[in-house]
């Protein structure tokens, strides 16, 4: 069983990644169908413009630019000639933003009548302010942050716009693609910081703990198995040592207490362009021997550290 929820906020992560990020709900795969509909239900995406092309609906192989011939819909294919389109096959969704920010404006408990702010039209937003005791943060939204133009509009709005003590970044973007390591404010992907559940979305409030402490003060419980910050375990009395990535990668699943964390948010956090954490261990028979005792994973991505 495949839980639905992470795949569609995966889908409309992706979405909002792409600059021209659509949908078209008859071309997408079966197996992703589920994740689809859990978006268009609870509204969070939009028709978008019908599209340009599409696949033919009869071979399914070449592209055909739809048209309208005497009141009926159809595609000249260089294969098939002419073929019958449906207008259901030319509804493409997109994102909407308003209900990402709406959404995440409920998810941080900020005042209704707060409204979120377009920073650079389409790309960042201030989301609104979060209070907690006598601390307020900013939370800004921003997506395509890899985008040579997108990023630099963000540097600028980042220089006149935006109290850059306060701001908490939530991004579509990974960190790493991202390019904020010289940024001290605290970065989170969006499929890190909220969950959805029944249309909803929920702040993970571990999660948004962490990102409020800065990086130096991250200090963690005595661990019976890592010392030197991570750089050495002892496991049955073997002695293993880490390189300062690795230790990052047991560092960031430490810091989530037992939990669940997604391969590209641990990659993002270590600033390592591997893929998965496996990946840096894999070389080293020896690290990874530890890395295999000390860590379980499944077949979606998600990696957490094993009761010892
Ligand atoms: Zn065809």
């Amino acid at each position: 069983m495949r839980p639905v929820a992470p795949r569609a906020v995966s889908l409309l992560v992706s979405l909002l990644e792409e600059s021209k990020g659509r949908v078209v709900e008859d071309l997408l795969d079966t197996s992703d169908l589920d994740a689809f509909h859990v978006l268009r239900d609870c509204g969070a995406l939009v028709v978008a413009e019908d599209v340009p092309v599409i696949l033919c609906p009869a071979c399914g192989d070449q592209d055909v630019a739809p048209q309208r011939i005497r009141g009926v819909l159809q595609g000249l294919c260089p294969e098939c000639g002419y073929v019958e389109i449906t207008n259901a096959s030319l509804r493409a969704w997109k994102a909407d933003h308003d209900w990402l920010l709406g959404r995440l404006r409920m998810a941080f408990g900020i005042a209704t009548r707060q409204d979120s702010e377009a920073l650079v039209p389409g790309t960042v937003w201030k989301v609104g302010d979060h209070k907690a005791g006598k601390r307020t943060h900013r939370i800004l939204l921003t997506r395509r942050l890899s985008e040579e133009a997108v990023h630099k509009a963000f540097r600028e709005a980042l220089v006149d716009k935006i109290e850059r003590d306060k701001a908490v970044l939530i991004s579509t973007t990974s960190r790493f693609a991202a390019m904020v390591s010289d940024l001290a404010m605290p970065f989170v992907h969006l499929s890190e910081i909220v969950h959805l559940r029944s249309g909803k979305l929920e702040l993970d409030t571990e999660r948004w703990a962490w990102c409020l402490t800065p990086a130096p003060q991250r200090q963690h419980d005595v661990s019976a198995v890592f010392a030197e910050n991570f750089r050495i375990a002892v496991i049955d009395g073997e002695h293993y040592e880490f390189s300062a990535r690795q230790a990052g990668v047991f560092s960031y699943l430490f810091s989530v207490k037992g939990g669940k964390s997604y391969k590209q948010s641990i990659m993002d956090d270590i600033d390592s362009p591997q893929k998965n954490p496996g990946e840096l261990f894999r070389r080293n028979a020896r690290q990874w021997e530890a890395f295999s005792q000390l860590v379980e994973w499944d077949d979606y991505g998600f990696y957490w550290l094993k009761q010892r």
